[in-house]
């Protein structure tokens, strides 16, 4: 005789995995207020610390995660978890005129789609030397 027990108890882990904290990273709100220009700056121009991967030195801004190298970084930007990230940033973040719009106060207005871009600490260094020619110019008018 064939004998199959059924099973009858799921437990409780799949409820579990989405309340651990040790992999724990921002939520999307906290991000957004990361992309902010200076913020961006701080995060991806961390001071060396060892108790972090790589140093702090190798940071995903919109994922809110440390890389070991400049080369994983950069993989890590083609991956799907980053791509979803981005995706989900566009969306502007819920906030408390959503919330009263939506208990009847005001009128309704769409969430705003914006444009995300991955941000590197190479495209901040190449931002400051254009923006270079224009400080010197300052300079000489003074
Ligand atoms: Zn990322």
């Amino acid at each position: 005789m064939t004998y199959k027990r059924k099973k009858y108890h799921r437990g409780d882990t799949h409820l579990k995995k989405g309340w651990r904290t040790k992999r724990r990273t921002k939520d999307l709100d906290e991000i957004d207020e990361d992309l902010k220009e200076e913020n961006v700056k701080k995060l991806l121009n961390q001071e060396v610390d060892f108790d972090k991967p790589g140093a702090a030195q190798h940071y995903c801004v919109h994922c809110a995660r440390y890389f070991i190298t400049n080369a994983a970084l950069h993989t890590h930007f083609n991956t799907k978890a980053h791509k979803r990230r981005m995706k989900a940033l566009e969306l502007e973040p819920y906030s408390i005129e959503d919330s009263e719009r939506a208990a009847g106060k005001g009128s309704y207005v769409t969430p705003q789609k914006r444009k995300i871009d991955t941000v590197t600490r190479e495209d901040l260094d190449k931002k400051d030397m254009d923006a270079e020619p224009n400080a010197k110019v300052m300079k000489i008018n003074e």
